[in-house]
């Protein structure tokens, strides 16, 4: 997607901001300054390996992906960093909605009449979405499709869904109408005109893979951001972890707070970018499949987990929430961390998990 956007970009020079994950508009609201910033705290140390970061970036499945890797020469960088973007190239390729030939919207079409047997990557993404509405009562949906498209048009429009269509879409929602058969590696939809829509999983597992590529080319220090999806490994050089700076109601004024992390993932969802306010009322692109309705309640989650794939369906599964019950599903799952930004009209209000406070280090 947006192939023609491609930017890609090694730099060299050593320098310590290097992800960029909030967006503008937090800027603007005081309290609401929830920001991760992904500094390369080993940029500025000697390294016992000898080996040298490199960074890259190209803008793909609709977002900014960065890559940040140690090697011990430039061509294994960038060899490895080529292979890992091809990596997600491939996967957009297969779960993006907006071509309507990609593996996923065909399977749409077809598995509603027969079992369909789909790629790995597809049966994985399937089966671990399945997994977290799981654990999260159905809060997270890949059957979300046909809600998700009208509050798209209501944000188009800035008006709300009309009743008789939410119904229509309601009734072809629900993910225990996908019937996955991980032996014969096929899926069945029990009811025609359901649409699977992955948005809420599918940068986790991609920064996943693109990081498993890195460490099949022997790259064992390294980051990938799928915009706010971020997968790590081992620390860099000298470091105990990758220093990802997070700014929120939690932290008072003129205190930093870093969460610093190593081998797992953190996500963050937020209605920040994409929302929608009519008559009032703020509804997110993240939608409650048990209402139909656009998030409210929810400003910013950001999920630590032992991948990304889970930080990254937890992170917008806790968005649906109510927030105590969110942080009951945090802390019942191993290695999960949330910090959980909830809203009450122009009040925001902060809740944090007993594993994320310990990832905190304030100064
Ligand atoms: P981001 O937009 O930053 O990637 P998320 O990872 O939270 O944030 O994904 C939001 C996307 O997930 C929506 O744009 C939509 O495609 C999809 N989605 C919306 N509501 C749900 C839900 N309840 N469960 C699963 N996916 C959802
Ligand atoms: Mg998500």
């Amino acid at each position: 997607m947006e192939a023609c956007q491609q930017e890609f970009r090694r730099e060299t020079q050593e320098r310590d901001l290097v992800v960029h994950l909030w967006f503008r508009s937090y800027f603007s609201w005081r309290w609401a300054a929830l920001c991760l910033l992904g500094l390369a705290v080993g940029a500025s140390v000697a390294h016992p390996t000898g080996s040298q970061r490199f960074e890259y970036f190209r803008i793909q499945m609709g977002t900014r992906v960065q890559i940040i890797l140690y090697a011990d020469s430039e061509e294994l960088a960038r060899q490895a960093a080529t292979a890992a973007f091809e990596r997600i190239q491939n996967l957009d390729e297969i779960l993006t909605d907006y071509n309507p030939e990609s593996e996923l919207m065909r399977l749409c079409r077809e598995a509603s009449r027969r079992p369909v047997p789909v790629s790995g990557d597809l049966l994985s993404v399937l089966d671990r979405s399945l997994g977290v509405s799981r654990i999260t009562d159905g809060a997270f949906d890949v059957t979300v499709g046909p809600l998700v498209a009208l509050w798209r048009e209501a944000r188009r429009t800035k008006r709300l869904p009309e009743r008789r269509l939410l119904a229509a879409a309601r009734a072809r929602v629900g993910y225990k109408n996908v019937l996955l058969d991980r032996e014969t590696g096929s899926v069945k939809l029990r009811i025609s005109g359901m649409k699977l829509d992955v948005g809420g999983i599918a940068k986790g597992y991609a920064a996943d893979q693109a990081l498993a590529v890195l460490k099949g080319h022997g790259i064992l220090r390294s980051l990938v951001a799928a915009g706010g999806d971020i997968a790590v490994s081992g620390a860099p050089p000298g470091k105990v972890g990758w220093t990802i700076a997070v700014q929120s109601p939690a932290v008072a004024p003129g205190e930093k707070m870093a969460l610093i992390l190593h081998d797992c993932g953190v996500s963050t969802s937020g209605d920040t970018e994409q929302f929608v306010e009519i008559r009032g009322a703020r509804y997110s692109h993240i939608v409650d499949p048990k209402t139909g309705r656009g998030v409210r309640h929810s400003a910013t989650v950001t999920v630590i987990a032992p991948d990304d794939t889970s930080a990254d369906a937890l992170a917008t599964a806790l968005s649906v929430l109510p927030p105590k019950q969110g942080l009951k599903v945090a802390e019942s799952q191993p290695g999960v961390a949330a910090l959980i930004v909830a809203r009450n009209g122009d009040q925001l209000r902060s809740y944090v998990s007993r594993r994320m406070q310990s990832y905190m280090s304030r100064h």
